[in-house]
């Protein structure tokens, strides 16, 4: 019989992941586990950053966004000598399972835990939607929203100066991001990972729809670590008629209060989470697909291929 778990945030916050806390905590305590909260991630877990919670401490942040418990990074994780440090201050506090919240990294982390006996479950909690075992993660659609706003305000002042704005949005190599909110603003292009990027190409359609179709602005949607976005913009001013701008949106795509799509998909993953737990599972990772809430082993889920958007384009580009 399960007696005590614990609960961590690492890697990149999102909004989101404190509603996912309240889940696992309250979830936990209504099944007569204890829960001990671990802050700064793995980092914490070494040092011993523990403290056990009762239902209370989970009050209230449901609709805060960061993470209560604090997130960090520790790439010495990856070194067993430092995971059996984490693994004797586990035992200190008597927790003997945890549930991580975090991107893929942090899956890893979690994997490496449970293959040294202690059973850990995977949440994804990050705005970038790159984890391919879910269709949705945790923090996804409260940057999206938060993207959609900013590009909506953008917009409005681009048509009333004839400007193109290249938008840099975040996503970490998966473009989610760009797409959904290219296809959610009608932004006249957009430029992941997955379409490739040719300068020449985008300066030639900025043109036709400059000079052929006469648009008053235009938004390039362009994920992040794809090129120079302001480089970009300066090109697109001396090859079409556009006044071209950048903005790079950065952090703000990470705060925020999450959406009901957030909080609702994080308090069906905490409570999954612990399920998992209480039936003595380890190792998995939790994800929503096809609406429904389900479990992947970490190792299986990290090796899904990501799926293609291809007909999302194909959207796209017909009704530009
Ligand atoms: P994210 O979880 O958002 O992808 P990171 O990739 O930074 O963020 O990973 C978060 C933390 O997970 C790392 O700082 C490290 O402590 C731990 N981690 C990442 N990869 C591994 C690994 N291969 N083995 C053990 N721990 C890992």
């Amino acid at each position: 019989m399960l007696k005590r778990i614990g609960v961590l945030t690492s890697g990149g916050d999102s909004p989101g992941m404190n509603a996912a806390i309240r889940a696992v905590t309250r979830s936990a305590l209504s099944q007569g586990v204890e829960v001990v909260a671990i802050e700064d991630g793995f980092k914490g877990m070494v040092e011993g950053k523990m403290y056990l919670m009762n239902s209370k401490s989970v009050s209230d942040i449901m609709f805060r966004g960061g993470t209560i418990l604090g997130s960090a990074r520790l790439p010495e994780f990856k070194d067993i000598e430092v995971r059996k440090i984490a693994i004797s201050k586990l035992e200190e506090f008597g927790v003997e399972a945890v549930v991580v919240i975090g991107g893929d990294g942090s899956y890893r982390g979690a994997l490496a835990l449970t293959e040294m006996g202690i059973n850990c479950i995977g949440l994804p909690g990050t705005i970038d939607n790159d984890i391919v075992s879910t269709d949705y993660t945790i923090g996804f659609d409260t940057a999206l929203n938060t993207v959609i706003q900013n590009i909506d305000k953008l917009r409005d002042t681009s048509s009333s100066h004839h400007r193109c704005s290249v938008v840099e949005v975040m996503g970490n190599k998966c473009g989610d991001l760009a797409l959904f909110s290219g296809l959610s603003c009608g932004a006249e292009m957009i430029i992941t990972a997955e379409t490739g990027y040719d300068e020449q190409e985008v300066l030639k359609r900025l043109r036709e729809l400059d000079e052929t179709r006469r648009k008053k602005h235009a938004i390039v949607v362009i994920s992040e670590k794809i090129t120079d976005v302001e480089m970009l913009a300066n090109k697109i001013s001396k090859a079409t008629s556009f006044s071209g701008r950048s903005t790079v949106l950065g952090h703000i795509q990470r705060g925020g209060s999450p959406t009901a799509f957030d909080r609702v998909l994080a308090t069906r993953m905490g409570d999954y989470a612990v399920e998992l737990l209480v039936k003595g599972i380890g190792g998995h990772c939790v994800g929503l697909v096809d609406n429904k809430i389900t479990s992947y082993p970490i190792e299986e889920a990290l090796s899904l291929p990501r799926p293609s958007r291809k007909q999302l384009f194909g959207l796209h580009q017909r009704l530009i």
